[in-house]
């Protein structure tokens, strides 16, 4: 999402005048119709207050927006190659559906290069796509915190079970009877882009960048093996958390002093247990970590560890970097955990 003000001031403008320059550089939902388009649509133009920037698409559907249906901002440039067309098609006509191989086919067209088009077209790749739509839906429905029949009945669904597949999916069925525990989602923004946030008032269990690879299934582990239902909302303990991440980002850190619930292996907690052990500014390499563990050829096993982290940020696993000194990966990110890296050397 787009903060800067000035910048806000001149896509606006851009939107007004329909300049053309501007297609692709920008994204605008629109908080009232829940669409998005791009700069040169020719729907009516909202007001301002109404309008919400992005840069790419993929934020505007993790947002929870559609693509307009006029200008069809994900069919820009306008000569699409049939394929992928047809894929954003499918999409939206069905947009809480998982793709598996044999639907490609079902579509009567060649899965590789249609993906290999979807990705030079549109810089993310078509799965990332399916599940920025999927998702979006989920999370814009937490974040009302609507029911779901409500939800439904505006997406206009005719049947509900498309979107209670979507969203049950993800978030829990809230008709389940043995349900136990309830989990509360809150959106953080930070700096570097959206955070979700589950817990309940006595423990932080996930904290992720929502556009982070594999957050769906993620949640839904979490949720199966908690048997949790979520729900939108907020507590003391995420009020205390987005205070604490605020500090942070701000460079006025005091120490996080969340409790968090780890529910992993218990190599994996190990490996959490040294990652927080990591002092801020510092680094270490996975092999270091392998050796503190005692088993050097445990290298992998730790990168595998690191890589399961839920709780971004607080349980540092931006601070293991590659034996050669490059950053190597990250859920979240490579620029993300550069810029973590460059803020704690800060503080
Ligand atoms: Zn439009």
């Amino acid at each position: 999402m787009i903060e800067n003000e000035q910048l806000k001031g001149r896509y606006y403008k851009a939107l007004l005048e329909r300049d053309k320059q501007f297609d692709g550089i920008f994204f605008v939902a629109i908080k009232t119709t829940g669409i998005f388009c791009h700069a040169t649509c020719r729907a009516r133009k909202p007001k301002f207050e109404n309008c919400v920037f992005y840069e790419k698409a993929e934020e505007a559907l993790l947002a929870g927006y559609r693509p307009c249906k006029i200008c069809q901002p994900l069919s820009f440039p306008h000569q699409l190659p049939e394929e992928v067309r047809l894929l954003v098609a499918a999409v939206e006509a069905k947009p809480e559906k998982r793709w598996r191989e044999e639907d490609f086919k079902k579509l009567g067209i060649h899965s590789a290069t249609a993906r290999r088009k979807f990705k030079e077209v549109y810089d993310m790749t078509f799965v990332q796509y399916a599940r920025a739509r999927r998702m979006g839906l989920a999370f814009k429905n937490i974040e009302d915190g609507q029911t779901v029949i409500e939800q439904q009945l505006a997406m206009g669904y005719q049947s509900p079970s498309g979107f209670n597949d979507a969203f049950s999916h993800i978030m829990g069925n809230p008709a389940k009877k043995t349900t136990v525990k309830v989990l509360t989602a809150s959106f953080i923004t930070t700096p570097i882009g959206r955070m979700l946030a589950l817990a309940d008032e006595a423990y932080l269990y996930l904290l992720e960048f929502d556009n982070r690879r594999g957050l769906e299934r993620e949640i839904e582990r979490l949720r199966s093996r908690l048997n949790a239902r979520i729900i939108h909302g907020s507590n003391t303990l995420l009020q205390q958390l987005e205070q604490e991440l605020a500090a942070y980002f701000s460079g006025t850190f005091t120490g996080f002093t969340i409790p968090l619930h780890l529910s992993g292996s218990a190599f994996q907690r190990a490996v959490w247990d040294l990652l927080r052990k990591i002092p801020l500014g510092e680094t270490l390499t996975y092999k270091d970590l392998a050796l503190a563990l005692g088993d050097v050829n445990k290298v992998r096993a730790v990168g595998n560890a690191n890589g399961a982290n839920q709780i971004a940020i607080l349980i540092p696993c931006h601070r293991v970097i590659a034996s050669d000194g490059s950053l190597g990966g990250y859920g979240g990110g490579t620029e993300r955990k550069k810029y973590l890296l460059e803020l704690e050397k800060k503080i």
